[in-house]
Order: C-alpha cells, then sequence, then structure tokens
C-alpha cells in the first residue's frame, strides 16, 4: 500500500519521489508506504490552500455545513474500514476504534458543521453617544493543523473540522507513525465534494516539513497537538513572525482517590484511566493517589484487577490492551520502567514486554503499577505515555492538591470523592485546564479543551475553537 498526498484535490506523489515505511506495531512488520514530502511538497499544499481561500470563505456557512455533514456521513458509512486502518497503523484494539476513534471523528465534523450556523457575531451599542458597534469574525486564510499519533483520525478531524467550518483552508500533517486514516479521510472528502485546495493533507517526517509549514508566510495559524518538545520548536518558530498558535502537549495527570469514592465506580474507571489505548491517552492518569486509610485495600484490588487485563492481538475482541505505537516508543516505556526500578520503585503488576502468541515481533507491554517513588524523582515528573503508572498513599486534602500539582504539567485531573464540597474545593485547587469529578474522560464537545503550564497554549473545543479560527474585526460607526 502506497499513500499520496493530497494537495489541490489531487492524489499526488512527493516531488523528491521518497517513501517512508509503514509499520504495523502489532506484528512488528512493514505494510506499506507513506510520503516523506520535503519544502517542495509543502509550498505546493500551502499555495493550494491560498488559491482555494477567497472561495471557500465566501462560500455560505450553510453550504459549508452541508459538506462537513456530507464528510461526517461518509466517515459513519466507512466505519469499519476506518476502524481496521487505525488499528492496523496504531496497534490498538480494532474494538476501541470502532466504539471511540471513528465515532468521534465523524461527531467533531458534525458539531462544527453544526456549531458554524449558530455562531453569532455580536453588536455593542454605545448610548447616549449615537453610535453602534459591530464586530465581525473572519476566517484568519491558509491554517496549518498537526495532529500526533494516539487518536490519529479523533485529532487530526478535531482540528481540521473547525477551521474549515470557520471558512478556513488548510494544510493538515498527522503523524508519520500513523498516516493511514488521514489518507482514507482525504479519499471522503474528495467523495463529499470539498472544492480542490480547501484541505491539504501532507504526509512525511516533522523534523523535515515541520519547520517550513509553521513558518511560511502565507501560514495565518498554527494549532498543534503533540508533545512538549516539539510544542516548544512551534511556539519559538510562531512567535516572531506573529502567528496565531494554539498548542495541546503532554501531560502527568492526576488521579486522585479519597477514602469516601464511590468505590467500585473509582475502581474500574482508573482501570481505564490507567491502561486505555495502552495508556497513550493524553489525559490518562498516570500518577494515582489514594488516602492513606484505603490505599492498602484499593492497592491490592488494583492490582489484582490488572493482572486481570489481556494483552493481545489488536483484531482479537478479548484483548483489553493492544500493541504499543512503535518500536521507538516501546524502547522508551522500557527504559522508563527500568529508570523506575533505579529510582528504588518497586513494580507491583507487569514491569515487562508482554508476550502475544504467533506475534513475536509484536510492542506489547504489560500493564505496570509502580509503587514507592517520591513526586520529585523523573518517573513521577516526565510524561511516560504508555501503560505505566505509580500509585502513592496520602494523608490530607491539602497534601493531595500539593502532590496532583507538583510537576510542570497541568492537562486533566481525576477526583474521587462523595463530599460535594470537597469535590469543588480540591477542583478549584487543581492546576490543570480540565478537571474530572467521579468520572473520566466524559467529553461534551462544547466545552474549553486544553491544558495549563508546559501542557497547552489556548483551547479547543466549542465557541473556544471557533474564536481561534477567526480573527475579530470591530466597526464603530457614528450616527
Ligand atoms: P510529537 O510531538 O513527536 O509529534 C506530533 C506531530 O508533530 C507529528 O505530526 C510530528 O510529525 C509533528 N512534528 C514533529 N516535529 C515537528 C516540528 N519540528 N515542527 C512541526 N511539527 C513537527 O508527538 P507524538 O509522539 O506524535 O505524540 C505524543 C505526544 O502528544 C505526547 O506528549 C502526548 O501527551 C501529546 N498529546 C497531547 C494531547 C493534548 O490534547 N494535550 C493529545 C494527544 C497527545
Amino acid at each position: 500500500m502506497k499513500l499520496l498526498n493530497y494537495i489541490n484535490g489531487e492524489h499526488i506523489a512527493p516531488s523528491a519521489g521518497n517513501y517512508l515505511d509503514l509499520i504495523n506495531p502489532a506484528e512488528g512488520k512493514v505494510y506499506g508506504q507513506a510520503p516523506a514530502s520535503t519544502g517542495e511538497d509543502v509550498e505546493l499544499a500551502i499555495t493550494a490552500a491560498k488559491e482555494a481561500f477567497l472561495a471557500w470563505s465566501n462560500t455560505p456557512a450553510s453550504e459549508r455545513s452541508a459538506i462537513l455533514h456530507r464528510i461526517a456521513g461518509l466517515i459513519e458509512a466507512n466505519l469499519e474500514d476506518l476502524a481496521q486502518a487505525e488499528s492496523l497503523d496504531n496497534g490498538k484494539p480494532v474494538k476501541l476504534a470502532t466504539k471511540v476513534d471513528i465515532p468521534r471523528a465523524a461527531s467533531n465534523f458534525r458539531f462544527f458543521a453544526e456549531a458554524i450556523t449558530q455562531y453569532a457575531t455580536k453588536a455593542h451599542d454605545m448610548q447616549g453617544l449615537n453610535a453602534i458597534n459591530y464586530t465581525t469574525r473572519d476566517p484568519l486564510g491558509v491554517v496549518v493543523c498537526i495532529s500526533p499519533w494516539n487518536l490519529p483520525l479523533y485529532l487530526f478531524t478535531w482540528k481540521i473540522a473547525p477551521a474549515l467550518a470557520a471558512g478556513n483552508t488548510v494544510v493538515a500533517k498527522p503523524s508519520e507513525v500513523t498516516p493511514l486514516t488521514a489518507y482514507k479521510l482525504s479519499e471522503l472528502c474528495k467523495e463529499a465534494g470539498l472544492p480542490a485546495g480547501v484541505l491539504n493533507i501532507i504526509h512525511g517526517y516533522g523534523h523535515e516539513i515541520g519547520d517550513a509549514l509553521t513558518s511560511h508566510d502565507h501560514v495565518k495559524a498554527v494549532t498543534f497537538t503533540g508533545s512538549t518538545a516539539v510544542g516548544k520548536r512551534i511556539a519559538s518558530i510562531t512567535a516572531p513572525l506573529f502567528k496565531k498558535v494554539s498548542l495541546e502537549m503532554g501531560g502527568k495527570n492526576p488521579n486522585i482517590i479519597f477514602a469516601d469514592c464511590d468505590y467500585e465506580n473509582t475502581l474500574s474507571t482508573t482501570l481505564q484511566s490507567s491502561f486505555a489505548n495502552q495508556g497513550q491517552i493524553c489525559l490518562c492518569g498516570s500518577r494515582i493517589l489514594v488516602e492513606s486509610s484505603i490505599y492498602e485495600q484499593f492497592k491490592a484490588d488494583f492490582v489484582a484487577k490488572t493482572q486481570g487485563l489481556v494483552v493481545g492481538h489488536p483484531s482479537n475482541s478479548s484483548s483489553n490492551l493492544g500493541a504499543i505505537v512503535s518500536k521507538q516508543h516501546y524502547d522508551k516505556i522500557l527504559a522508563c520502567i527500568d529508570l523506575a526500578l533505579a529510582e528504588g520503585g518497586q513494580i507491583l503488576a507487569g514491569g515487562k514486554a508482554g508476550h502475544v502468541d504467533g506475534y513475536p515481533n509484536g510492542y506489547y507491554i504489560q500493564p505496570t503499577i509502580i509503587e514507592g517513588l517520591d513526586m520529585q524523582c523523573k518517573t513521577n515528573q516526565e510524561e511516560i505515555f504508555g501503560p505505566v503508572v505509580t500509585i502513592m498513599p496520602f494523608v490530607t486534602e491539602a497534601e493531595a492538591i500539593e502532590l496532583a500539582n507538583a510537576t510542570q504539567y497541568g492537562l486533566s485531573s481525576t477526583v474521587w470523592t462523595q463530599d460535594i464540597s470537597r469535590a469543588h474545593r480540591v477542583a478549584k485547587g487543581l492546576q490543570a485546564g480540565i478537571v474530572w469529578i467521579n468520572t473520566w474522560l466524559l467529553r461534551d464537545l462544547r466545552t474549553p479543551f486544553g491544558g495549563v503550564k508546559h501542557s497547552g497554549v489556548g483551547r479547543e473545543g466549542g465557541e473556544e475553537a471557533l474564536r481561534f479560527f477567526t480573527e475579530p474585526k470591530n466597526v464603530c460607526i457614528k450616527y
């Protein structure tokens, strides 16, 4: 299978003719190639987007909305094929991609297709001065959308849908590790009648084409989801060029469990928030803090449940965890486990590679729980982004908040308690963009999504996304 770039409505080969290998992580086998694009391809994509802007930005919102609904419909109609592709590329269980990733990609288009038809402009009447202001929100022009490998189509469309809905034209780059569903999306966009040049999808290594994308003169805004290190680079490039930027980056999220929690719900959801998608969700709770009076009981039950999880081939419906996305990431996670041991951690569950019968070259890791580390060690400070959590006790509410906030990150937090006053107090004290109380990853697409500190700059979702992808212009009239 050979993927192609999607530029100006056509599927085309990369100018320099270079390709990179695509690997099925569940089997450790090459299954295809994607373009390893160069600056020349970036130039073609940005030029196409620039030329398409005038017509697209002047297309009535109702027509843009109808096209986005058609794309959503095609994603839904191709659910099974897209879920298989996502799993092949990423290693995630097919059942997870079928239930979460692909339906959410369709919802992203549907949500912003609706939202743009309801997006109102404002007027400010200057009473007594015989003047009125109205504020329009115009699309920006060409925007660049860059996304990671962990939720490939889900996060790719989370950026593209609001950008297009608001009337921008887009150059989008999926992760080079998981480009397959982005390629399939380009076919669906063509089928849906999206005009040429409105969405351009370019494949390749971030370190080779990233700077050309983010520094280009014609690019008005960059929206990025990925690691904090790359986010920092993008910020340093775009800041002196005064581009709008939105950065969704790493996390080291706390999961705070008080003794008065709804115990069974806390336990089963903590299993999810720790190990769903092999722990490769930016919102996973990787630091579990448990009130000391229930610590031993919770630890024993959590370890037992974790040991019952099945690590298996992603196409097997009984697999709870599939494969890690790449050999490079698999090696990094195993090195993090070694580091935790060197720092004095004790492994309560997992701690090793997983072996799946028939697939000796697949990148599997057992769900791992580590105890006995303080909050300052590297294991508790640096993002691992795999099926590895630490667990530690706390005594007071103040201590829980202090431990939770003691990292450079601030994406999401989870709090388990039946005490409503405490729930609000703790939520207020947490340095995070998102706080879940007695639940995890319950998403309403209207709400602001993103992090504070080194986890993010700006917010996605609902009105926040439409504000990001538009520029206000105030017109003041004296009459
Ligand atoms: P990454 O930063 O390595 O890559 C993300 C994207 O950036 C890829 O498309 C990559 O090709 C591109 N890229 C790389 N170098 C670039 C450069 N110099 N200029 C422009 N683009 C460049 O991240 P990853 O390993 O793909 O994803 C995992 C990371 O993403 C984790 O840190 C995770 O926490 C984070 N993440 C955050 C969120 C969130 O919402 N905050 C969501 C999902 C993942």
